[in-house]
């Protein structure tokens, strides 16, 4: 089957004062159509940068090398007035802090129905029906009076939503969640979490979830990607990384899953911090923080290597060229 989104070797760095900081260095992952596909990894992994490189709303400083391709076409070589269109159309983005996204000044109608408007040529009636209907799809209740009231007057998880009904107005192929339900409590994470595959079933969206959180990757993903100091490390279905996890880093995200049998106190957490992107030196970027580490990996960087069909990981331990 064709990939809906195929990224090769992608890397996106910029230049500060203190030098180049290569925040996603050699990306290579994939979408398929319809797919729930989670971004897993501590913050500082590169997975926010990722999703604003496919996005192309990398701010000038970013420089970007490889390949992003959309149905085929290299959107690292596309024109703005392209991306224009893509952008909300085929492609859409939501963010963890709603808020942000939305205009305080203005009515949820009026934002959505503009959204509307901008992708179906109705009246500005149709366009108040076309949004009060997606308000309902995304499990809002009094849709109608809700369609005039301001941002403010919802609470984070109506808001939250709001984005997902305006971001799905324009029936995309690909909807890219960052964080979607880290600023929400548990149990509304849950709801929103739950509106997000029966959307998926139900419109065939494809969607990928960034989180570093990979209990909500095993709520609503079918595939998943973990990403480390700017590289995927391992990738498989939900299956292999949850029963069958191969590369220590994930072993450990893992472990540190919050657990109700187990007090706070009890907590895993890995040992050490991603490290800085600058700071990065040569062999497996993991080493400092790997129990296995051997003297190779902290001079050779290992590759992403099948190790059945559809799992691969970066590692010495499991890599071909290592034995
Ligand atoms: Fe650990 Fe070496 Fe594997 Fe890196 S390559 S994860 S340091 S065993
Ligand atoms: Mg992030």
């Amino acid at each position: 089957t064709q990939k809906l989104l195929e990224i090769k070797g992608l890397h996106t760095h910029f230049e500060t004062d203190r030098g180049v900081v290569p925040a996603v260095d050699g990306v290579d992952l994939y979408i398929e159509p319809g797919e729930v596909l989670g971004i897993v990894g501590e913050s500082g992994c590169g997975k926010s940068v990722t999703s604003l490189s496919i996005m192309q709303l990398i701010p000038p400083v970013g420089k970007m090398k490889g390949a992003i391709l959309f149905k085929n076409e290299n959107l690292l070589e596309a024109k703005e007035k392209r991306m224009k269109k893509l952008r909300g159309n085929e492609i859409s983005m939501i963010f963890q802090e709603p808020m942000t996204s939305l205009n305080p000044l203005l009515t949820i109608g009026q934002q959505i129905s503009e959204t509307v408007k901008l992708h179906k040529r109705v009246s500005s009636k149709e366009a108040r029906n076309v949004s009060v209907d997606m308000l309902r799809k995304v499990g809002i209740p009094r849709a109608e009076a809700i369609m005039d009231e301001y941002p403010h007057q919802l609470s984070g998880g109506m808001r939250q939503r709001v984005m997902i009904a305006m971001a799905l107005s324009c029936e995309p192929q690909l909807l890219i969640a960052d964080e979607p339900t880290t600023a929400l409590d548990v149990t509304i994470q849950a709801q929103i979490l739950d509106l997000m595959k029966t959307l998926n079933q139900e419109t065939g969206t494809a969607i990928m979830l960034i989180t570093h959180d990979l209990g909500v990757v095993a709520e609503v993903c079918s595939r998943v990607a973990v990403m480390y100091a700017g590289k995927v490390v391992e990738d498989g279905s939900v299956a292999d990384i949850f029963r069958n996890p191969s590369h220590p880093y994930t072993k450990g995200l893992l472990q540190s899953i919050p657990r109700m049998d187990l007090d706070k106190e009890q907590l895993y957490s890995i040992p050490g911090n991603v490290p800085m992107p600058g700071a990065i030196t040569a062999g497996c970027r993991f080493a400092p923080r790997c129990e296995y580490a051997m003297d190779r990996c902290r001079t050779e960087l290992p590759e992403l290597t099948e190790l059945e069909a559809g799992h691969r990981s970066r590692c010495w331990l499991t890599d071909e060229r290592g034995a």
